[in-house]
């Protein structure tokens, strides 16, 4: 298949923001896409030391006065169980005896309070929480390089559907960005949510004649959810790729998370985000045959 046939076929979210025509779009042809590359967006695609990260420990300090340190988050998150931070948060407080824990929803409107400032549903403008202190890990033309090659991409996140979005089309100026975030898909590590977006994206029903898939993340249970992905579908091709998160990146921890995430099945560690390149993947896909 050529590049230029597998890139007019493709469902983009970089195509419509540049579209300057009304005639409607050619049927698609029945090309099956090289790749589907999927991304955890916490950690990965953003950095959420300063926010989501933040607003777990400043949730638990509100109930119980303790300021859970970074590694003992890491240790949690490491467990492979605990993607959905509200349950992190009480989770946290459970072990350091808290009693009685809180209900969950008097936790989440704390902890919006802390991670929104603001109502999530509400105009972006008007929040005032830790979300605006969220670095960026990689750029549109990260995304741009992948879709000229050919290769198909979305998103797999347990953030809340609001802050997603945030990330990927107001600061990342994505339109319309294939996503499936928290509530949408059963938490992670169950594969159903990675398993539909790939075939939504490829057209092609999961199992023998399924697109290879990669789904990037940084924590144990992104990689336990491409693992089961495979054990529910055994011949199609899906692979792991892992990356620490970036407040690792210079911590001495930093080995001993990344031997986790391979213990766990990652099949490629990357030292950031931004070293994913099209080469890199073909090399991968070479190697899967
Ligand atoms: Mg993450």
């Amino acid at each position: 298949m050529s590049e230029a046939l597998s890139v007019a076929v493709m469902v983009s979210a970089l195509k419509a923001e540049s579209q300057t025509t009304n005639l409607p779009a050619p049927a698609p042809l029945p090309l099956i896409p090289k790749a589907v590359l999927l991304f955890d967006i916490d950690g990965v695609i953003r950095d959420v030391s300063g926010s989501y990260r933040r607003a777990i420990v400043e949730t638990v300090h509100h109930f119980c006065g303790w300021r859970p340190e970074p590694a003992v988050i890491d240790a949690l998150k490491g467990e492979g169980c605990w993607n959905n931070d509200w349950d992190a948060s009480l989770e946290l407080l459970r072990r350091h005896g808290h009693q009685p824990l809180p209900e969950r929803e008097q936790l989440v409107a704390v902890f919006s309070g802390h991670y929104f400032g603001g109502d999530p549903e509400e105009d972006p403008g008007s929040w005032t929480g830790f979300i605006g202190q969220e670095p960026l890990l990689v750029e549109r033309p990260f995304f741009e390089r992948l879709e000229a090659a050919g290769l198909l991409w979305g998103f797999v996140s347990g953030a809340e559907p609001p802050s997603a979005r945030f990330v990927l089309e107001r600061r990342l100026g994505l339109s319309d960005p294939p996503l499936i975030a928290m509530g949408e898909a059963p938490d992670k590590p169950d594969p159903t949510g990675l398993i539909r977006l790939a075939e939504q994206l490829s057209g092609r029903p999961a199992g023998a004649g399924g697109v290879p898939t990669l789904y990037l993340g940084d924590t144990v249970a992104d990689v336990i959810t491409v693992t089961r992905a495979r054990q529910r579908h055994p011949q199609q091709p899906y692979l792991s790729l892992a990356v620490a998160p970036p407040h690792l990146h210079n911590a001495p921890s930093r080995s001993a998370y990344e031997s986790a995430l391979r213990r766990a099945g990652a099949d490629q560690i990357l030292e950031r985000t931004s070293d994913l390149t099209p080469d890199l993947v073909e090399r991968w896909l070479q190697q899967l045959g």
